[in-house]
């Protein structure tokens, strides 16, 4: 008991710092996060290699390399990974938005908040997920999909878009999450018109899956990217810096399923979300671009074939595996991201860009 009122405490203190700093925010970039699930440099290297045109990485020369472990395991998972970027602490597999001893830690859309920052978060799988979940929620074990719904009406995150209704509106508890959402200023559809131009006074949600998303990707219809340049063209309209996260999902199940060819079409998938962060940034210099993974699926390599322009990519096994991870980066602050450094330095950095101090 003593122990949990000691980082509660904590958690306030780092709030309220953190509200001291706004003054230096006016001129704080925007930050877009791009997170390849399950995506090592093979997979980048089999969907440079097999796309049959430039790697859209190629356009990045800030590159650095994080250790994924989680604080229990050489190899983590989603959770544990999404909870590092998203609160810089390391903690235990499964675990979204706690620390190791499972106390809640604050996690990036309450620390920007602090700083008049609006934010959105977009995924192929349902929202509730692992990896969009650590950005918003406080849950012991990433299963607890329900609690992390009810989170998210609170969280004041201003656009999200995924899959996941039914944590929504069919629930044990009988809640109706939908209506909550609506109480709380939102527009909630389960289709979306990404030629709609969303007003900058509502917030939105769109969960257009039950649960997870299609797991084909031309079923989708690139979903990821127009997503995020609809979730892109309302935070801009709000005309305040933005954070927002978007998720290419499926990289990592192709590497469970050990299928090469969906694993192709998800990266490539991700890759056009990718495109239209890079055009965003083109368009609008004040804003900070970052693409890495969570870790690796797949164990996957990529070997050479019978001709000398085939390339053949294999498994080695089917779990993520403890590799390094490239990130990519890209606008003002790029430099920052160089080098080799922990997954819980994304926060981190991200806070040191926001705060508008040197490394
Ligand atoms: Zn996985």
């Amino acid at each position: 008991m003593k122990k949990l009122i000691f980082v509660n405490l904590s958690f306030v203190l780092v709030l309220s710092w953190a509200s001291a700093q706004q003054k230096s925010s006016t001129t704080a970039p925007s930050i877009i996060f791009l997170i390849g699930d399950g995506m090592g440099i093979s997979q980048i290297s089999a969907g440079h290699y097999l796309g049959g045109e430039n790697s859209v990485f190629s356009i990045f020369d800030k590159i650095g390399l994080i250790r994924t472990h989680s604080k229990t395991n050489k190899v983590t998972d989603s959770a544990a990974a999404s909870t590092a970027f998203a609160t810089g602490q390391k903690t235990y597999n499964r675990a979204i938005g706690v620390d190791i001893d499972s106390n809640k830690v604050a996690n990036l859309v309450e620390v920007l908040k602090t700083y008049s920052y609006s934010t959105g978060l977009v995924s192929i799988s349902s929202i509730t997920h692992g990896t969009p979940a650590g950005f918003y929620a406080h849950v012991k074990d990433r299963d607890a999909q329900e609690d992390i719904a009810q989170q998210l009406t609170k969280s004041g995150v201003d656009y999200f878009s995924g899959g996941g209704l039914k944590f929504f509106n069919q629930r044990a508890d009988k809640i109706d999450l939908i209506k909550d959402l609506k109480a709380n200023n939102y527009y909630v559809d389960t289709v979306q018109d990404y030629s709609l131009k969303l007003a900058k006074n509502k917030k939105y949600g769109f969960l257009l899956a039950e649960d997870g998303m299609s797991m084909v990707a031309e079923e989708r219809k690139d979903f990821l990217a127009n997503s995020l340049r609809q979730g892109l063209q309302y935070l801009t309209d709000k005309n305040a810096p933005f954070f927002v996260m978007a998720e290419g999902s499926y990289i990592d199940w192709a590497g469970h399923r050990k299928d090469p060819e969906m694993m192709l079409n998800e990266q490539w998938d991700f890759e056009k979300a990718v495109k239209v962060a890079i055009e965003y940034v083109d368009k609008h210099p004040n804003t900070l671009l970052i693409v890495t993974g969570d870790h690796e699926t797949g164990g996957v390599s990529v070997q050479k074939g019978k001709t000398i322009e085939e390339v053949i990519v294999t498994f080695s096994g089917d779990q993520h595996t403890a590799v390094m991870l490239p990130v990519f980066a890209y606008g003002p602050h790029a430099e920052k991201f160089t080098g080799m450094y922990e997954n819980t330095d994304i926060f981190h950095k991200i806070l040191s860009v926001v705060k508008g101090k040197k490394k």
